[in-house]
């Protein structure tokens, strides 16, 4: 499906129909780029609604991004493919080392937030604070969460506090085929506080960090519990909550907590840099929990665009401060590539 022809040398701004492809390309059109989708046949009536989409690539599933067709037209068109969470939660980390488009950003690094290990030693080396992982059920001491490996949007989480409530959670995902083993879970202390998403962006041309952007979470139904009364949950003993994301809301930090929101994100780029070249370029996020103290222990990083960002389309409170014009994360990734190709830098904001 083409509304516009491609041209000439332009480039194309290409991703895959889910997660934040709405706002990356609404703000790659707002940058002048041409726009294209990769869509799964079932979520062609949603995406073909929107006029700055200028062609769709119809898939039966995303892994064709490596088939000979896709691959062709991507080319094709001069794409530049923005990788999102779909990408990460429905391909595995040789595969997406394997796509030969363009990918923007850094797209080894996608493998370090895949892997757990991997993930734990990025955000230790870069001196954050993190959560301890418990690395066996018989050392599980206190309140823990169990997580899945990859994006799974919170999805199958649970909390355990001891051996049996442990195995009590994963015997019910092996069931219901979420899991395959208990060996496919991550142990992880649970930190007490509000959950925060800091929504980074480094530009590799300036060597700035820009903060666009925060949320927090909304989950089901951890976030619905509340709305039952005391009595009634302790009557329904089989209230399980789960971590499942449904949608996102805004937030802003108190001033006095930006300082250290800066220097946690400047700490991630350099040790991106030295531990996963070309470091992290683009838009990343870091993602945990303050306490009371205002301390922040950081559970996990998103080495790419989040779907929080998809609040600011029109800006956000923080973008505000840096640009006389409304830019959402996907317009800033645009610009990005508009910029680095107008100085013959484009090798440096892509791998
Ligand atoms: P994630 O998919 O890892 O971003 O986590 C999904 C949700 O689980 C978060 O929004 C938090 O509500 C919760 N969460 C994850 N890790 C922790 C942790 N170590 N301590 C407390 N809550 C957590």
């Amino acid at each position: 499906m083409t509304r516009k022809a491609a041209t000439g040398s332009k480039l194309t701004i290409a991703t895959l129909g889910s997660h934040c492809s709405l706002q990356v390309l609404k703000g790659a059109k707002d940058e002048g780029f041409r726009t294209l989708l990769v869509c799964e046949k079932r979520r062609l009536g949603l995406y073909s609604r929107f006029g700055f989409i200028d062609e769709i690539v119809e898939v039966g599933s995303f892994t064709e991004i490596l088939g000979d067709t896709c691959r062709r037209r991507l080319k094709q068109v001069g794409s530049v493919l923005i990788p999102h969470g779909t990408l990460i939660s429905q391909m595995k980390s040789d595969e997406i080392e394997k796509i030969d488009t363009p990918v923007f950003g850094n797209k080894w690094i996608l493998r370090w937030e895949a892997d757990r290990i991997l993930k734990e030693k990025l955000m230790k080396e870069a001196g954050l604070k993190i959560p301890q992982a418990v690395r066996s059920k018989n050392e599980i001491k206190g309140l823990c969460i169990v997580k899945l490996h990859g994006a799974a949007g919170g999805r199958g989480y649970y909390l355990a506090w001891n051996r049996e409530s442990f195995e009590e959670g994963a015997r019910r995902l092996i069931d219901q085929k979420i899991i395959r083993a208990e060996s496919d879970l991550y142990i992880q202390e649970f930190i007490r506080g509000v959950p925060v998403y800091l929504q980074y962006f480094y530009s590799p041309i300036t060597e700035e960090l820009e903060l666009l952007g925060i949320d927090r979470r909304y989950e089901s139904d951890i976030d619905g519990i509340g709305r039952i009364p005391a009595k009634q949950q302790l009557g329904a003993s089989s209230i399980e909550p789960s971590y499942t994301v449904i949608g996102n809301i805004p937030l802003v930090l108190r001033e006095s907590l930006l300082e250290e929101v800066y220097k946690i994100g400047e700490n991630f780029v350099r040790t991106a840099e030295r531990l996963v070249p070309p470091g992290m370029p683009g838009p990343f996020c870091l993602e945990g929990v303050y306490d009371s103290e205002g301390k922040f222990t950081t559970f996990e990083f998103s080495a790419r665009i989040v779907a929080g960002t998809n609040l600011y389309l029109d800006g956000s409170p923080y973008s505000g401060l840096l640009y006389d014009e409304p830019m959402s994360m996907g317009r800033r990734i645009a610009r990005e590539v508009k910029v680095a190709k107008k100085r013959g830098k484009l090798d440096k904001v892509v791998t």
